[in-house]
């Protein structure tokens, strides 16, 4: 069949530069995608996942499914004991203090909104929140929503011409009616990595709590919550080779014990009569109803698959994959690249001369590449560089050099097509 001939012509490219040893870890790697090999690049958006989440979703659906903290039998404590043990796997994975620190949540946006709508509700005309120009859409618009309610200000740091935080702006824009800080840990459009410990304690200084995205970091390089001294961390589960609708926040100890409640429901009360409800202590008071129990249980799963391959390897993996990726796209004519920190993670945003990112994006598709291309939910971040949005690609563990091969074999035709 044709399936089979492509999959035999994806087995003869042979592997040889940047071999990823994990991709055979991910049975969707397998399959062509418009009868070639496919090279996923498009992990900024979401990652693909390993034959351990895989089965981990689905013992639990065969083996341990009952609703958690409820029941008094066996299967619900056992389906709590698995929930509470995933808590603890995203404890380790952050280096949480405890990991009762650790509110589940649908992925960053929830969890970015959960703090906009918790400890948001503190705030008082005048006062000021402070993001950076790089932001996604999920670090803006809650914000945005939440200084419309109490009539703070949103404000913005500015981004320089090589796509980094501009320090002194940054400083300049802190004063002491900054309550909170919110910045990315790394930029998707770009793949900046912001200094998150020197901004956290510039923000501690001026009295700002400080939020950090760290949507695009979890899956690429090792986090540790105590290090960076933040008091907000939000990440999704499925860029981070776990399933999709299922995150979490960390939230500091004593600013955990004070957040007033957030949606109302089952598990997070403890009383409840008419004449007024108590609430539950810890990250229960903020997991009304039924939460994602089988997702919190296979991104337990992902950490555990990501924690013993070692996140110092995949980052080293992919800044290889990033420097041969960069080398050979500054080699192309006609290829602009869009973010060049001196600190970056595996993403590559560029633009090609007289091609748009969408047309680019669909004649790579034709080759078995996916990539993204677009504004990347950054759209202040694309104002600010004059460009409607850029062609991504970004990497993960099972990338290899016949994905950046193919990458610039498709941007070359491209340029061929359109020349
Ligand atoms: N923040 C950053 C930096 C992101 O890259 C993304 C996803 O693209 C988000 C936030 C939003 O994540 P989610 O859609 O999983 O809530």
């Amino acid at each position: 069949t044709t399936q089979q001939s492509a999959r035999l012509a994806a087995d003869s490219i042979p592997e040889g530069r940047l071999a990823s040893p994990w991709a055979a870890d991910f049975p969707i790697l397998a399959r062509p995608v418009r009868k070639r090999r496919l090279s996923y690049l498009d992990n900024g958006a979401t990652t693909q996942k390993p034959r351990a989440v895989i089965q981990a979703m689905e013992a639990f659906y065969e083996q341990s499914n009952a609703n958690i903290h409820r029941g008094v039998h066996w299967l619900s404590q056992h389906a709590t004991d698995l929930y509470e043990q995933a808590r603890e796997r995203v404890g380790t994975l952050l280096n949480t203090p405890d990991s009762q620190d650790v509110i589940f949540t649908r992925g960053t946006t929830e969890s970015i909104n959960l703090v906009a709508q918790t400890w948001g509700q503190s705030l008082q005309p005048g006062d000021e929140i402070l993001v950076t120009g790089m932001e996604h859409h999920s670090n803006i618009v809650p914000w945005q929503l939440l200084c419309e309610r109490t009539g703070a200000v949103l404000r913005h740091a500015r981004i320089t011409d090589t796509g980094e935080l501009d320090l002194d702006d940054f400083r300049a824009q802190l004063n002491p009616r900054t309550r909170l800080v919110g910045l990315a840990h790394v930029s998707n459009a770009l793949g900046t990595v912001n200094p998150v410990a020197d901004l956290v304690r510039l923000a501690h200084e001026a009295g700002a709590l400080v939020l950090v995205d760290g949507a695009q970091a979890v899956a690429h390089a090792p986090v540790d919550v105590q290090a960076l001294d933040c008091d907000f961390y939000a990440f999704s589960g499925h860029k981070l080779y776990g399933p999709t609708g299922i995150g979490a926040l960390y939230v500091r100890g004593s600013i955990l014990a004070s957040l007033p409640p957030w949606q109302g429901g089952g598990d997070m009360i403890r009383t409840v009569s008419f004449e007024g409800s108590t609430w539950a202590s810890g990250p229960q008071r903020f997991e009304a109803g039924t939460p994602n129990i089988g997702g919190s249980i296979a991104l337990g799963a992902a950490i555990d698959y990501v924690l013993s391959i070692g996140l110092d390897r995949i980052a080293a993996h992919e800044a290889a994959l990033l420097d041969d990726a960069t080398e050979r796209m500054r080699e192309l004519p006609g290829v602009r690249l869009i973010g060049t920190a001196r600190h970056k993670a595996g993403i590559l945003s560029f633009l090609v001369d007289g091609i748009h990112p969408h047309d680019l994006g669909t004649i790579l598709d034709t080759e078995g590449v996916a990539i993204r291309a677009g504004h990347h939910c950054a759209m202040p971040l694309m104002s600010h560089f004059g460009i409607p949005g850029t062609a991504r690609a970004s990497f993960a563990l099972y990338n290899d050099g016949r994905d950046i091969d193919a990458l610039v074999a498709g941007v070359r035709k491209a340029q061929k097509l359109f020349g």
